[in-house]
């Protein structure tokens, strides 16, 4: 058992000055309940909080710590680029070398456009989206997250699904009526509603591999379905991979999924820890922004060094050891293996779903394929097997509606120990 003396403390002075006492609302464990765990140092597959307790981390820190903590080659590059100013507020060489390798990694992408978060990259994609096509609706899916612009704040899963919230104050009916909304995996829905708002659809958008419900991963055909229809109608397809790029592939799922998106968003992985996103895709499309185009988009710290460099680092490092997309696919299996095996005995039924090195634990009888399957599904139990984890050193999201995220630096004795811990959790007489 650990103690969490320092985190309560921290966190009743945390809540006098910052709204719930965190900057991003999962982080207050408001659905698992409990206080949060206030960090102070991390290390490869190792986070230590501020009570000196070691934790093995399943967040890292929601994708991007893809290699793990305090990865030395990025931090030694931040280090470096930082003597020479952390800021120009005009272009550099390094911005081109970034957007070149990234156009060398992702399928599909002629042309990139960097900004400071995935929420940035998506917004900015609807819009350009929407002037390049002339049109205003555009449809996602239930459970889906693409960032908190308001637009997308409709259906949205994870942390909006965690906290229960259905319609949310300040974002106007004149937005949310332009967004439409289709079950995860339903591509009858998709041609319903398309077929009902003939020629004013402007984009799909979509996970391609779904993360934000727990790991739901495509169905055979599904995403493939999707590129047909928005062919027949004109739609420009978005892949959202602020999840998946570079994490299940150097070409993300574009790559590893083998369908082709118009439009593609970036984040997480792509910073290397450092506030990043991006969007990028066909020239045709890519060059209605401006400067370019008439599609305005802008930002003061879009491509800043620090980040720039962290995240080149990063992908550069992905790129050039494609192995270890296998090493992370293995570690992933061995780890659901085990959890298999662990949660046998549990008590409850249970799903596992796994894609790459994302993975999730819904206690359900039904597969999870969907929002209203991943919402139908025990997450009291999902709670309780949280925090008997996190009272043994394991760290995974606060939330059943959250993916795991497998870091390479992870190693089997790690993995063990956490299935060791998961076959106990639910069971503590075993
Ligand atoms: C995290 C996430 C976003 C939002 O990215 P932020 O950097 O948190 O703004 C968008 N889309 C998906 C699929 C995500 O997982």
């Amino acid at each position: 058992m650990t103690t969490n003396t320092k985190s309560k403390e921290l966190f009743a002075r945390a809540q006098r000055s910052i709204p719930g006492g965190v900057n991003s609302p999962v982080r207050a464990f408001k659905s698992v309940g409990g206080t949060p765990i206030f960090m102070e140092r991390a290390r490869g597959a190792y986070m230590y909080d501020a009570d000196g307790n070691r934790y093995i981390d399943y967040i890292n820190s929601w994708g991007p710590m893809i290699l793990g903590h305090a990865y030395e080659p990025v931090v030694k590059a931040v280090q470096e680029k930082a003597m020479q100013s952390t800021s120009f507020g005009a272009p550099t060489e390094l911005e081109i070398e970034m957007a070149e390798l990234i156009i060398s990694m992702a399928p599909n992408v002629d042309m990139v456009r960097m900004v400071s978060s995935g929420t940035e990259a998506c917004m900015s994609a609807l819009r350009l989206a929407r002037g390049y096509t002339g049109r205003n609706k555009f449809i996602k899916f239930e459970g889906c997250y693409h960032g908190h612009a308001d637009a997308f704040l409709v259906k949205a899963g994870s942390g909006v699904a965690t906290f229960n919230i259905q319609t949310i104050p300040g974002v106007t009916a004149g937005v949310s009526i332009d967004t439409l909304t289709a079950p995860y995996n339903d591509l009858e829905s998709v041609q319903k509603l398309v077929n009902e708002h003939s020629g004013t659809i402007a984009a799909i958008f979509v996970e391609p591999v779904a993360g934000n419900m727990g790991c739901i991963p495509p169905e055979p055909g599904f995403l493939e379905g999707l590129r047909k229809i928005c062919d027949q109608e004109g739609i420009v397809l978005v892949f959202d991979e602020v999840m998946t790029g570079f994490r299940l592939a150097p070409g993300g799922a574009q790559e590893r999924l083998g369908v082709n998106a118009d439009l593609v968003t970036y984040g997480k992985v792509i910073g290397g820890g450092l506030p990043v996103g991006a969007f990028g895709g066909k020239k045709e499309i890519m060059q209605h922004i401006a400067p370019l185009g008439n599609v305005y988009q802008a930002g003061t710290l879009s491509g800043n060094p620090i980040a720039m460099i962290a995240g080149y680092t990063m992908l550069k490092t992905l790129k050039d050891n494609p192995g270890i997309y296998k090493e992370l696919d293995e570690k992933t299996e061995y780890l659901h293996k085990g959890l298999e095996g662990a949660l046998s005995g549990c008590g409850s039924p249970f799903v596992i779903n796994r894609f790459g090195s994302m993975l999730s634990v819904h206690f359900s009888d039904k597969p999870v394929n969907n929002f209203a399957a991943a919402a139908s599904a025990n997450n009291n139990l999902f709670n309780q097997f949280f925090h008997a984890m996190l009272n043994s050193g394991i760290y995974l999201p606060p939330s059943a509606f959250e993916t795991w995220f497998i870091s390479a630096a992870l190693s089997k004795e790690d993995i063990d120990e956490t299935i060791e811990v998961a076959g106990k959790a639910l069971n503590p007489s075993r």
